[in-house]
């Protein structure tokens, strides 16, 4: 399927010379969101994999479905301050800004192996800062997954040895 006809650009958003790639239109037409979702399930079906992390919120929209269909458990990352219980924390420049991330200290049991979800690859600030929870807490990143890639900011760089799926490359 070629999801770009349902993936809308934004120009400017949300500052001038960003071209924001808005998934909402592809989340609102159930058949292509399900697909997305099976595309995915195909893409990652050789890894062994035990838990799906993603990162709120677009995370969670492409983490969740994806870990219901593959049957494991998902973990949210969240901003700062937001989850409950105990939690390690980073913090990571973004495209545009500076955030913290956080996970549950006890979301991954060391030597778990956990899959990264998210809806876009940018720059991998994200992406990478993820990958560094995961770690922290003894996880086996075994590999990401987007819908979108932006290959001109080579996220992938950030995320070395690791292996990066994506549905759709701009
Ligand atoms: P990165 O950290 O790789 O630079 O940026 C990726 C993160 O920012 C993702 O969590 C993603 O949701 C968000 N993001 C950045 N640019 C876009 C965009 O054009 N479209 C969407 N949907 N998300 C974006």
């Amino acid at each position: 399927m070629d999801y770009k006809n349902y993936i809308r650009v934004i120009p400017d958003f949300p500052q001038p010379g960003i071209s924001f790639k808005d998934i909402t239109t592809l989340l609102n037409d159930g058949a292509k969101y399900q697909q997305a979702i099976n595309d995915l399930k195909e893409l990652v079906a050789g890894l062994k994999i035990d838990l799906i992390a993603g990162p709120e919120a677009r995370g969670f929209v492409v983490g969740a479905p994806l870990a219901y269909a593959l049957g494991v458990g998902f973990v949210p990352i969240r901003k700062s301050g937001k989850l409950p219980y105990k939690t390690i924390e980073v913090e990571y420049d973004l495209e545009y800004g500076k955030d913290r991330l956080a996970m549950h200290s006890d979301a991954v049991k060391p030597g778990q192996n956990v899959l990264i979800a998210d809806d876009l690859l940018a720059t991998g600030g994200t992406i990478s800062t993820s990958v560094n929870l995961v770690r922290e807490l003894g996880g086996n990143v075994i590999g990401t997954a987007f819908l979108i890639e932006l290959s001109e900011l080579n996220g992938r760089a950030k995320l070395p040895g690791i292996e990066v799926f994506s549905l759709v490359t701009y």
